[in-house]
């Protein structure tokens, strides 16, 4: 069988796909070593979530484990509300919905929906200024997109993956303290500019 894929590590390979290697590195560390600020918050969102605090009995799924064997996926789900079919992924400050949130959610979407679970509407909410963004099922171009995702993160490998040339998107990248020092950062930014 191919390799399973973990649900939260698409969205970090289509940021970059080196960073693929180093969150699998870094997974083997506690995730308060390398979680900055933002991640952070996430993560106690995320926390909320699995603890089950959240909304009235029967009603929502909650941080539920799921796996598709479709896709060779496995991960969590945030929420799913089963009054509504709503699949919903909360962030803390979405600012535009990138496509690996969309892709993190199709991930969800097709593992629930294997689950048995009838999935109609997906939606990000952003939990700062209590935004919700709709985003459509899967389908043509999208999917054909989400599923090469996947087919470039199975024959992914690091020795053929280049840094990344925009360095400021490495300074805000969690992984830089291992992939790229701040020093090499600053130099490859000067010789950018000279
Ligand atoms: S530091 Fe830069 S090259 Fe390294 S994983 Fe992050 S974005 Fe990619």
């Amino acid at each position: 069988m191919e390799s399973l894929i973990q649900i939260s590590k698409i969205n970090d390979f289509l940021f970059c796909p080196r960073s693929l290697y180093f969150h699998s590195v870094y997974e083997s560390f506690s995730d308060a070593t390398y979680h900055a600020s933002p991640q952070a918050r996430g993560r106690l969102n995320h926390r909320t979530v699995d603890e089950g605090t959240y909304g009235p009995d029967g009603r929502y799924l909650q941080g539920e484990e799921v796996y598709s064997e479709r896709y060779g996926l496995v991960g969590k789900i945030d929420l799913f509300d089963k009054e509504t079919k709503t699949l919903i992924e909360r962030k803390s400050n979405v600012k535009m919905v990138h496509q690996g949130y969309r892709f993190q959610l199709y991930a969800q979407y097709f593992s629930l929906s294997e689950a048995g679970f009838p999935v109609e509407r997906l939606v990000i909410r952003s939990l700062d200024d209590n935004r919700r963004y709709e985003v459509p099922l899967p389908e043509g171009d999208e999917l054909y997109a989400f599923e090469g995702t996947l087919d470039r993160m199975r024959a992914f490998d690091v020795a053929d993956a280049p840094l990344e040339k925009n360095t400021a998107k490495c300074r805000g990248c969690i992984y830089r303290t291992l992939c790229r020092p701040e020093g090499s950062i600053m130099e490859q930014s000067y010789a950018h500019t000279a």
